[in-house]
């Protein structure tokens, strides 16, 4: 695979928002509307050099590109899954990141990281058990979906894959800014759905100053197994979190689903269905029910496929919309949960890779 790096010495355009961009243009001396032109060459007309800018008078490119360089960086390996998922792996945050491509018909869903690794150690998770070795800037999150090759097939977008997007809210925001806005990609926030396990400042924020999807980790209504499975559920418990929720008008376009793991024997009874629709009164959501993907040193397990889908059911006579999430990439550990780069330095291949470029 052909590899392109970042000049180091040199700064990133790609992934600065508007009011950034004008920032630079100032601080460079460049007329005002010159922003508006870069912008539109980064994310409308996707150049891969200053150079490319051809409507820039030749003395502002000769200025950008002394302290700015595009900053894409091509993914360094990709698996592909019988059922087509493909996992990339990208150098990035001082470490590796993951992220999943997965066709599903017409949708092509794209599950990007936030951060390398993640500090919020949830009992069910890959990524959790690596600890947190990194951010990621909104270059580095935006590169995920800008660097793939089947970049201009994608319909959807969530931010699931590793470390909690809430816990890097700056980066997030400026990379949905970006997605949304019109001197951006433009897409429709209805596109793009981030997922948190309920860090609730920031998920205000997220509520108050973006129109995207929400997806609340909640695996089950119960506060003392939620501290068991999620330790962040000691410092902000589901009450605070629906709270928080139901304080907003979410309108009829904005969606709100509640991701639940479901493990055998755990969260898997008519008790958690009838606390289930009694604390979800009031908030119009869905349940998204997931199967557990069985990772090393953890007493959980998957619940079986009868009791799943009787599961499902009994959400969906108490009024609540419920759906089972397909299983996609388990064969790379691309499924939800299984995202882990931790050892990835030790795997001959990728350090041959590294080493070569
Ligand atoms: S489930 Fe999400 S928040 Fe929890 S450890 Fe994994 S990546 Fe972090």
């Amino acid at each position: 695979m052909h590899l392109k790096y970042i000049d180091s010495m040199k700064a990133p355009l790609f992934g600065k928002t508007l009011t950034e961009v004008q920032q630079l243009v100032l601080d460079l001396g460049l007329p005002k509307f010159t922003a508006s032109q870069i912008t539109n060459w980064l994310y409308k007309n996707k150049v891969s050099s200053v150079e490319q800018m051809t409507n820039l008078s030749k003395k502002a490119r000769a200025l950008l590109d002394e302290q700015y360089t595009i900053g894409l960086e091509a993914p360094i390996n990709v698996q592909t899954s019988v059922d087509g998922t493909k996992k990339y792996l990208f150098k990035a945050g001082g470490g590796f990141i993951e992220s999943a491509f997965i066709p599903e018909g017409k949708r092509n869903t794209l599950c990007v990281s936030s951060q390398v690794g993640c500090k919020m150690r949830c009992l069910f998770c890959m990524t959790g058990k690596q600890g947190l070795q990194g951010q990621l800037s909104a270059n580095q999150i935006l590169n995920q979906v800008r660097s793939i090759p089947e970049h201009e097939q994608l319909t959807n977008l969530v931010y699931m894959g590793m470390g909690e997007p809430f816990d890097n809210l700056k980066s997030v925001m400026r990379s949905l800014e970006i997605l949304t806005a019109d001197w951006g990609y433009g897409w429709s926030p209805k596109r793009i759905t981030v997922s948190t396990i309920g860090i609730v400042p920031a998920m205000k924020h997220f509520l108050e100053n973006s129109r995207c999807h929400l997806a609340v980790s909640l695996h089950t209504p119960f506060e003392s197994e939620r501290k068991m499975l999620m330790p962040v559920s000691h410092k902000y418990p589901v009450d605070d979190i629906l709270k928080e929720i139901k304080s907003h008008d979410l309108g009829r376009q904005r969606r709100v689903s509640f991701e639940y793991i479901v493990f055998k024997g755990l969260n898997d009874s008519p008790r958690h269905v009838k606390e289930l629709a009694r604390i979800l009164n009031g908030i119009r959501c869905r349940i998204n029910l997931i199967r557990f993907h069985q990772i090393p040193n953890t007493p959980l397990e998957s619940t079986d496929e009868k009791r799943l889908l009787a599961f499902q059911e009994e959400l969906k006579a108490k009024g609540i919309v419920t759906t089972i999430r397909a299983s996609r990439g388990q064969d790379i550990d691309a499924a939800c949960g299984l995202l882990s780069t931790k050892e990835m330095v030790n795997q001959e291949g990728i350090k041959k890779e590294i080493r070569e470029n």
